[in-house]
């Protein structure tokens, strides 16, 4: 493939970067899609819920075709402790507003549909630097190429090397990202079905809080897809090392948790991966944008994980698609300047699923508190325990009984000031 005459070159065809090279070349722009992976999704980690909104949005009725796993018909949470766990469970009306995928088919296809409207992929190739002239983007630079386009968006994941190129980004700190690992456990469908209480083609969506990350602030995950089970962990970074818990140590705790191991039982573990989180927010760059450049997803901390839901992947999607219209416009004007790509900030507080990320700002934070991952839990179960068991020694009346467990634990003030944050921040 001649890699001249491209107007727009696309880094990272992860779905941010799919999004944005389909927006383009839908308007008959000259896109370039580069992809180090063998193929997209090949290098790939996730937990593996996706909303089906901005998939919705970018394709109209042709989102049916995406490789889904399994439509999530059930959410659910679980405190634990050691050996006591307080599970919540919902059961979703429409199940069709989420669905379960894997990365490696999911990014695939969602990158032929960029190629069907005329992008042009590469993959194998990783983009090392970026062609700056006179202080603007002029292109990529690619092992011996050098590929000159009038505008970069850069959508190359959480590390993100164009940013800090650009001059947008430094290096993240550990406390701006968490660390995610996951099992893959191969199950047959019926044993999913029958574990879950599923129909077929239906899923589950649970998280895990307590135990399982030893006081490491963060939780555990588990989804179900067709005949596989992805269980996980996503830990702080900064938590996990200066706390010097090997991260496969809290993979254990999750994964031999009587709660965890009744739904993984005689399951084959056929892959592990790990790959970083940005938590920063939007704030983990100085700006998204530059002359010539535009970062999107999690480059850009396009990201928000509230602990009871995690969008990584329709908020790259719509971030994909907010650069490429920013572009567009771009086009028209035949200017590329930063002042004229700064259109960009403003649509991401513009775009309702994206100002989510803004309305939420304080969530970060508020997760920060380590009584939510040791004490609350503990809290929980022991309450629960204490309601549920009858033992001929006498009950106390359920609030006396919530007071007594809180006392040595948490102060009053402390637990009114968490729960007052809480309502404020979510
Ligand atoms: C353990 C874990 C669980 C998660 N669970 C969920 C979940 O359940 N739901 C959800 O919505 N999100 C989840 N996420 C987050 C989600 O995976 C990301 O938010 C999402 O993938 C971001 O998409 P992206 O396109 O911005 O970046 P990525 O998906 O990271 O894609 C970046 C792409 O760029 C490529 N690339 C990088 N550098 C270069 C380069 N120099 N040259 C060429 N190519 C390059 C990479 O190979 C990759 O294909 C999870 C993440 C983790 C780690």
């Amino acid at each position: 493939m001649s890699l001249e005459g491209f107007e727009v070159a696309v880094v990272g065809a992860g779905p941010a970067g799919s999004a944005a090279a389909l927006t383009l070349a839908r308007e008959g722009v000259q896109v370039l899609l580069v992809e180090r992976g063998t193929f997209p999704g090949s290098k790939n980690v996730f937990g593996g819920r996706i909303y089906s909104y901005a998939l919705k949005r970018l394709l109209g009725d042709q989102w049916k075709d995406a490789p889904v796993e399994r439509f999530i018909r059930k959410e659910g949470i679980t405190f634990m402790t050691v050996d006591s766990s307080f599970s919540i469970e919902y059961e979703a009306k429409d199940p069709k507003g989420s669905f379960t995928a894997v990365r490696a088919k999911f990014d695939k296809w969602l990158a032929e549909q960029a190629e069907k409207v005329g992008a042009s992929l590469i993959t194998d190739s990783r983009v090392d630097d970026l062609i700056i002239e006179g202080g603007r983007v002029k292109g990529i630079i690619a092992g011996q190429d050098k590929i000159p386009t009038d505008a970069v968006i850069a959508c190359d994941g959480t590390t993100t090397s164009l940013a800090r190129k650009a001059g947008l980004a430094s290096i993240l700190e550990p406390e701006e990202v968490s660390m995610g690992m996951k099992d893959v456990i191969e199950l047959p469908a019926d044993k999913i079905e029958e574990r879950f209480g599923l129909e077929p083609e239906e899923g589950a969506a649970h998280v895990f809080v307590g135990e399982c990350s030893g006081g490491l602030r963060g939780g555990g995950f588990l989804y179900t897809n067709k005949d596989s089970l992805a269980l996980g962990m996503v830990v702080g970074a900064d938590d996990a090392s200066t706390k010097a818990i090997p991260s496969h140590t809290v993979m254990d705790r999750l994964r031999n948790h009587r709660k965890v191991k009744r739904f993984i039982r005689d399951g084959k573990t056929i892959e592990y991966d790990a790959h970083m989180i940005p938590e920063a927010g939007p704030k983990m760059l100085t700006r998204p944008y530059t002359g010539g450049m535009l970062v999107a997803g999690d480059a850009a901390g396009h990201l928000l994980n509230n602990g009871y839901t995690f969008r990584g992947v329709d908020m790259a999607i719509v971030s994909g698609v907010a650069a490429a219209q920013t572009i567009l416009e771009a086009r028209k004007r035949k200017d590329y300047s930063a002042q004229s790509l700064k259109a960009y900030e403003r649509k991401l507080k513009e775009e309702p699923a994206l100002k989510d990320m803004f309305v939420f700002s304080k969530v970060p934070r508020y997760l920060r508190n380590h009584r939510l991952y040791s004490v609350y839990p503990e809290l929980i179960c022991n309450a629960a325990e204490a309601i549920y068991r009858v033992d001929g020694n006498g009950k106390r009346k359920i609030y006396k009984e919530l007071r007594a467990q809180t006392k040595g634990k948490v102060s009053t003030i402390s637990l009114i000031r968490d729960l007052l944050a809480g309502a404020r921040t979510f």
